[in-house]
């Protein structure tokens, strides 16, 4: 059998010089002399010299039909590796006295080709032993290592073709015709048709370089102890081909007689996908290869048997195995490989795999939670939870596939997954990870970033890990500062999680009396009211609040605002208003903290929501959007203030600034300066309010309209006139929205006010996809 480009060596013999034939031409060429013994082998002649000083090399003889470029590709490809990663474990190749590689043997050379020599590897073939997980994790470690060596290798002969390559199966279908046993042929012949169908035309589309393409259990070499993989040997089935292929062929012939083979195949795999990360389009065809690589196998061990004078060689007496293998790979089929392989793998969950998005499977989800995880932790949209298994820019994902626009996320801010964040977090990772309290350049360098953003005094930056935590250490530097205890804080607000910020957040005391260190100030209330009071109505309610903290002892140290008023139901604050509560709260001797956790990042179309409101505070908190998802908040003050704190505290957060959030949070600086969105919110921002507030006319429903840039509330009420909040039909609207693939969420005292804060690379066609899912959400009541 030959295929298009060479001979595949099918039936052909092994060759069979004599020994002393052998031993002549050693002395003679390579200047070796000692004991030799043959090795078996498949295609070649193999025999050990061992000298009397007891070093060992290995002799190569090969087919006389074989072509000198093929030999030669394959020696420089085990040079081009050891040179590469020397540490590898392959064997190194011995030049004859003349420095050649290749010896020709004449034409009467009992029916043998070429002669080389090679070094001696130590280790023994991993073989059908125990295979612990650790073990079969090397087995693929190792493959990726030495495809990482070998991935710059060219040579005119690496596109020969292989036997054993599973490419050739469909020159090789006639093998199968030799197969004994009438079921196992149909079998074999209907893998091979479906292989040829639905995967060779994919395989031309995947990455491929020069690989070893042999990794069986006689060539994988382990330390004696059998802790660790030794080495590899045998490349004489080098070849140009789809790296995958060469984890393919790991998985079929390095985890026979193993319980559940395939499980120990995706140890292998993930061994492999740690130094060499997997492509989509390979993982979804390493089950179906390492299936065709085990029936080809078997066709061409039954082939042989009938056709070779010899059989199938050394072979022959794997022939039950290669069997068995097939059979355990096959009855697994290629779904649940595919589920197996990405468990092991630990790969995000797929999209559309059968079982997945189902009701049954949402709800055994949600049991789950609601077994391991804190009893009541609320789900968004309990009546049809959203079961998330991908983001990407303005869209997540269910597992069945479908696309749902989120409009409520501000966390995923310039976008869910985008690809410049995620590879900064990844490389970061896989270099460097540490803490402050070592010297690095990135969280320098994004102190610095940040720094530049802010104006006046703010310029001193410290780093935790999240808004709850941000906020926390700013109160510490507030009463630090002041000296003074007590804090004002809008009758709405949430600050965060800890204890002291939970004090400091009446949105979390539900209908509770505040903290006695704690005044509750009114917050301005909508665009009707705020007319109403006036200027002087908040003044003199901040002025009484902090009269009754300098009453009870506590004084002022600080108040606490979050320019979105998101809490207290998104509020339109008229101009002035913030600037009248800072220079209440400075008279008293207190310190402005601006929670931006919400507000900053350019949501409101100006980089930080105080720059909404015309005010500049002392000190300011971020969190959320900071590093899109990746754990980071921070605290920027005055060096005055900061100082102050510093003195009296050892304050240090472990992962604060830690190199990977500081690198996802430069990405996102990064991203906001190259796409201009600093205050692009603004712009997409007021059509998106203009729009909403031109649904007012078509639904009586909607009381008010309220926010800035891409932070806006769409207030619902049983009526315009008396303003009663509507929160039943608000959660109404939200979860038909939702089934309609739009996501917003329900925020305000009364529950009644339609929060929209999507990622701020929200554009004019997703705040009409938008639009349109709220009117006919109203619409149908
Ligand atoms: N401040 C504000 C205004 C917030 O909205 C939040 C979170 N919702 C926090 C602080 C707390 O942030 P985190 O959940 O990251 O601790």
């Amino acid at each position: 059998m030959k295929s298009d480009n060479g001979p595949l060596f099918v039936h052909s013999a092994r060759p069979n010089l004599p020994v002393e034939r052998v031993a002549a031409i050693l002395q003679a060429e390579w200047g070796i002399s000692g004991e030799l013994a043959d090795v078996g082998g498949d295609r070649d002649q193999n025999l050990v010299v061992t000298t009397p000083a007891g070093t060992s090399w290995l002799v190569k003889i090969g087919q006389p039909g074989e072509v000198h470029g093929v030999l030669d590709m394959q020696l420089a490809a085990l040079r081009h590796a050891a040179h590469q990663d020397p540490g590898l474990g392959i064997p190194p190749v011995i030049p004859k006295c003349d420095g050649e590689y290749l010896h020709a043997l004449p034409a009467d050379g009992g029916g043998a080709g070429w002669l080389r020599v090679f070094g001696y590897v130590a280790g023994k073939p991993i073989g059908t032993r125990p295979r612990p997980a650790a073990l079969l994790r090397g087995v693929g470690g190792t493959m990726a290592r030495l495809d990482r060596a070998l991935a710059g290798f060219f040579h005119p002969y690496a596109g020969h073709d292989l036997l054993w390559d599973v490419r050739q199966i469909p020159a090789l279908r006639p093998c199968a015709l030799d197969i004994d046993d009438a079921r196992q042929r149909d079998r074999i012949l209907q893998i091979f048709d479906e292989f040829t169908e639905h995967v060779l035309p994919r395989l031309g589309g995947l990455r491929s370089q020069v690989i070893h393409g042999d990794a069986t259990a006689e060539n994988v070499l382990v330390a004696d102890d059998r802790s660790a993989i030794a080495g590899i040997i045998d490349f004489g089935d080098v070849m140009h081909g789809p790296l995958v292929q060469e984890l393919a062929v790991a998985m079929a012939d390095t985890t026979s007689g193993l319980d559940t083979p395939w499980q120990g195949a995706s140890h292998v795999a993930a061994g492999f996908d740690e130094r060499l990360p997997l492509e989509d389009e390979e993982l979804a065809l390493l089950w179906d290869l390492a299936r065709a690589r085990l029936a080809l196998t078997v066709s061409v061990l039954a082939s042989r048997t009938v056709h070779r004078a010899e059989g199938a060689g050394s072979m022959e007496s794997d022939m039950t195995a290669y069997q068995d293998q097939l059979k355990a790979f096959d009855a697994v089929g290629h779904n649940r490989a595919f589920r197996d392989l990405r468990r092991t793998l630990r790969l995000p969950e797929p999209m559309a795999v059968t079982g997945s998005g189902t009701d049954t499977e949402t709800d055994r989800l949600v049991a789950r939670r609601e077994e391991r995880l804190m009893p009541g932790l609320a789900l968004f949209y309990p009546e049809a939870p959203l079961h998330a298994v991908r983001g990407e820019g303005m869209w997540l994902f269910d597992a069945d596939g479908t696309p749902h626009l989120d409009c409520y996320n501000n966390v995923p801010h310039v976008g869910h997954c985008h690809p410049h964040v995620g590879n900064a977090v990844a490389r970061q990772t896989r270099t460097l990870n540490t803490n402050t309290r070592y010297l690095y350049d990135s969280v320098l360098e994004y102190a610095d970033r940040l720094a530049e953003r802010f104006p006046g005094e703010l310029g001193s930056v410290m780093f935790v890990n999240s808004g709850s935590e941000a906020n926390d250490l700013a109160w510490r530097m507030a009463r630090a500062w002041s000296g003074q205890g007590g804090a004002l804080v809008t009758a709405g607000a949430y600050h965060g999680v800890t204890e002291a910020i939970a004090a400091l957040s009446p949105y979390e005391a539900g209908n509770g009396a505040p903290h006695p260190h704690v005044a509750w100030i009114s917050p301005p209330g909508g665009a009707a009211q705020a007319s109403s009071r006036g200027d002087g109505g908040y003044a003199v309610d901040i002025d009484r609040a902090i009269d009754r903290l300098a009453a009870s002892g506590y004084g002022v140290a600080a108040t606490m605002i979050d320019p979105t008023l998101a809490s207290d139901g998104i509020l339109d604050a008229p101009a002035g208003w913030l600037n009248t509560v800072f220079a209440r709260v400075r008279g008293a001797g207190g310190l402005c903290i601006a929670d931006e956790v919400q507000a900053g990042f350019g949501r409101l179309g100006t980089a930080w929501g105080f720059e909404a409101h015309g005010a500049v505070p002392d000190i300011v908190t971020l969190g959320k959007p900071a590093a899109n998802g990746y754990p980071l908040g921070a605290v920027v003050t005055t060096p005055a203030i900061m100082r102050v704190f510093a003195e009296r505290t050892d304050f240090f957060s472990t992962f604060g600034g830690n190199p990977v959030a500081c690198n996802a949070g430069l990405a996102v600086l990064d991203v906001l300066d190259r796409e201009g969105l600093w205050a692009a919110a603004a712009e997409v921002g007021g059509y998106l309010r203009d729009r909403l507030a031109a649904l007012g006319t078509r639904h009586e429903t909607i009381g008010e309209v309220r926010g800035r840039g891409l932070f806006l509330g769409v207030e619902l009420v049983t009526d315009r006139d008396s303003r009663q909040p509507a929160p039943k039909a608000t959660a109404r609207v939200a979860l038909a929205m939702r089934r309609a693939g739009v996501l917003v969420g329900v925020e305000g005292p009364h529950a009644n006010v339609l929060k929209i804060r999507p990622p701020i690379v929200c554009k004019h066609t997703h705040a009409d996809l938008l639009v349109d899912a709220l009117d006919r959400a109203l619409e149908s009541g």
